[in-house]
């Protein structure tokens, strides 16, 4: 080979394809130059309705290796990854990675997803990574993945990681820190995107506006969460920023708990750039509501 060779090989960089934003943010944060990281979702689109386009196909054609958050969440990719004709995308195949893999699942009720109705939380609530600690495992299996892919990269890769890491690390203390006064308070979510971050942070999640993912509450429903967010001090309504408000609205009127618009992915709104402000933006948004009820 000659030098010129050399050079032109080394610059190649390898095309990370994401299902969704959030593992996109992560495989960037690990991956950096070395991988140039295409994502299927549009930004501000709900990652829990998409549907795939025939670009998307397009898309996938040019991956290397393609990052999923699996457990249901984005079950779409199987449809086109079958549809790729590549054996190596498949599962087992080397080059598909379930970014799931080695996170401690909550609500995890050992059945298969469901496949009607865009995502389900089946194997186990599939929104893991809006708990800060969760993205060390994730960013340490899409290094691992990358590496294997790219051996000669492993030392930027390994260090990009400890600095992100490192980051992490830092945000969390303050995080922490910026809850703490709020420890064991009870909220109600629209969508149960939010064990993984409740748990984090010791928050109570007493109640969800859906009864089904992707399902309007019915009027019953409704009455009884009124009466169970009295009993309970419910201190504030989630409201994942793609989900319909009136509901939200209604029940904050009727039981004074004020409304808070958070993040459930990256992009989903314009402050939730990527995945360290993702958190920074829910953690904030969270932490004003609850200071402005408590007094
Ligand atoms: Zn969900």
């Amino acid at each position: 080979m000659t030098a010129s060779m050399h050079a032109a090989f080394a610059s190649t960089r390898i095309v990370v394809v994401a299902t969704t934003s959030d593992v996109a943010s992560l495989a960037s944060a690990v991956g950096g130059d070395v991988i140039e990281v295409k994502t299927i979702v549009p930004p501000g689109t709900d990652p829990e309705a998409f549907e795939p386009r025939v670009s998307d196909l397009s898309t996938l054609s040019d991956a290397d290796l393609i990052v999923r958050v699996g457990l249901g969440y984005d079950l779409w990719i199987d449809k086109l990854i079958i549809q790729l004709h590549r054996p190596e995308f498949q599962a087992g195949g080397g080059r598909l990675v379930d970014a799931s893999i080695g996170v401690p699942l909550l609500e995890a009720r050992g059945r298969t997803p469901v496949t009607e109705d865009g995502h389900a939380h089946g194997l186990g609530n599939p929104h893991y990574w809006l708990d800060p600690a969760n993205a060390e495992t994730v960013t340490a299996t899409i290094a691992e993945r990358i590496i294997r892919l790219m051996p000669a990269a492993r030392d930027t890769i390994v260090a990009n990681r400890n600095r992100f890491l490192a980051t992490l690390h830092e945000r969390i203390v303050a995080w922490m820190q910026r809850l703490a006064p709020y420890r064991g308070a009870s909220l109600v979510a629209y969508h149960n995107s939010w064990p993984y971050f409740a748990r984090r942070f010791h928050l109570n999640l007493v109640g969800f506006i859906e009864t089904k993912e992707g399902v309007a509450p019915s009027v019953a429903h409704l009455s009884s969460l009124i009466a169970e967010m009295g009993q309970n001090g419910v201190r504030a309504i989630l409201q994942e920023a793609y989900e319909p408000k009136n509901f939200s609205e209604m029940l904050s009127a009727r039981t004074g708990a004020p409304l808070v618009v958070l993040a459930p992915t990256v992009g989903s709104v314009p402050e939730a750039r990527d995945y360290l402000s993702l958190m920074d933006f829910n953690v904030g948004a969270l932490a004003r509501t609850l200071a402005t009820g408590s007094h």
